[in-house]
């Protein structure tokens, strides 16, 4: 049994560790590239949300590669996350792949626990903690070395050197073998990044912008073509709440996400805007937008998948916030007819938008 699983920014890491300390050969897809689209697309129904297809693509290319068993999350609503493994191993059968799934529901950390215990072929569940342990340490490990890049790029004056001492971090983790080697690199990237020389802002500070969104498109840097990057490379001082972390740490209260980027602290700030979870990330969409607009954000970018019904609920909310709290809300939909130049476009336009604004609040504060 050769086991694969979905494709969703760094998050493969963490997985790898579990996999291998499980005792199991598995097959991480190959990064997403235009023919993972294609293959999801092609395969997938017109109207499913852009995540579908695309995992559907990471699968029939790790199917082509030897994989036979995917896992996958399932579980309930509400919206159609719940469905998407289901649909995923119909497509793959009637294309005549002899496939297994695995569905870790999402429901409870027992039923994480039991899908661990059955991949593992009977390990003990001391091993099993173990292994989620320091998957968990090498995520955190994984996140901290892209918040360190997030916070260099809008001073950094080589913009190349920092993306690659990013990706050499980033691999140095994967490859680590246990805690104190995570520790040591985490502390010397802290070293490294903060000595990369640094520009002059024309501004004094750079502006503030937190993303937001459905986790899927914005954790995959194909599919909102490396935005991070970008506006950190206009000088924009990114903040992103939506991490994996957070997300394990709402459905099985573990991971390292701090403490205002967890689903409680979304909840608290939301308040009245979104009173209840509309399902994916709505009310950390939401929440976050309210927490950063009272810190003083010059702005939001807000991501979500063409049709992706709870980000819908968001984005209606946001207007209204946007209104009342003064903050400018930029909303970008993905599909596969989305262009890359558009999206640039966009959000060149909105930083302009923002950097007036913000000088117009300097001056009429001097
Ligand atoms: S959160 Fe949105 S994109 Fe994700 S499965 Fe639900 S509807 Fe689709």
């Amino acid at each position: 049994m050769i086991l694969t699983f979905p494709h969703m920014g760094n998050m493969y890491i963490a997985l790898r560790v579990l996999l291998e300390a499980l005792g199991r050969s598995y097959i991480v897809p190959p990064l997403p590239s235009k023919r993972t689209l294609e293959l999801g697309v092609r395969y997938s129904p017109e109207t499913a949300c852009l995540p579908l297809k695309i995992n559907l693509g990471d699968f029939i290319e790790a199917l082509d590669h030897g994989a036979d068993t995917v896992l996958v999350i399932g579980g309930g609503g509400p919206c159609r996350f719940g469905y998407y493994g289901i649909i995923q191993e119909q497509i793959l059968r009637d294309l005549g792949y002899d496939v297994t799934f695995y569905y870790f529901s999402q429901d409870t950390k027992e039923d994480f626990v039991e899908m661990f215990r059955h991949i593992s072929r009977g390990k003990s569940l001391l091993t099993i903690w173990r292994a989620f342990k320091f998957g968990l340490r090498k995520l955190s490990a994984i996140e901290h070395i892209e918040e360190l890049t997030r916070r260099t790029r809008p001073v950094c004056k080589d913009p190349p050197t920092l993306e690659r001492l990013q990706e050499k971090y980033l691999r140095a983790i994967d490859d680590a073998g246990g805690y104190l080697r995570v520790f040591a690199l985490e502390r010397r990237a802290r070293r490294e990044f903060a000595s990369m020389p640094k520009r002059e802002l024309p501004e004094g500070e750079p502006l503030r912008v937190g993303v937001v969104g459905e986790l899927y498109v914005v954790l995959e840097r194909f599919v909102n073509f490396d935005l991070e990057r970008r506006l950190g490379h206009m000088g924009v001082l990114v903040t992103r709440p939506v991490s994996l972390s957070a997300w394990l740490h709402h459905k099985m209260t573990v991971g390292g996400a701090s403490e205002e980027d967890t689903r409680e602290a979304a909840k608290a700030y939301a308040g009245e805007y979104l009173a209840y979870d509309a399902g994916g990330e709505s009310l950390v969409t939401v929440g976050q937008t309210v927490r950063l607009a009272k810190k003083g954000y010059d702005g939001i970018v807000h991501l979500m998948p063409f049709t992706c019904m709870p980000e819908i609920v968001a984005q209606n909310i946001l207007t209204r916030v946007s209104e009342e709290l003064k903050i400018p809300v930029l909303t970008l939909i993905f599909d596969e007819h989305t262009g890359e130049a558009g999206i640039l476009t966009r959000l060149e336009a909105f930083v302009d938008l923002m950097a007036r604004k913000h000088a117009r609040v300097a001056l009429q504060h001097r």
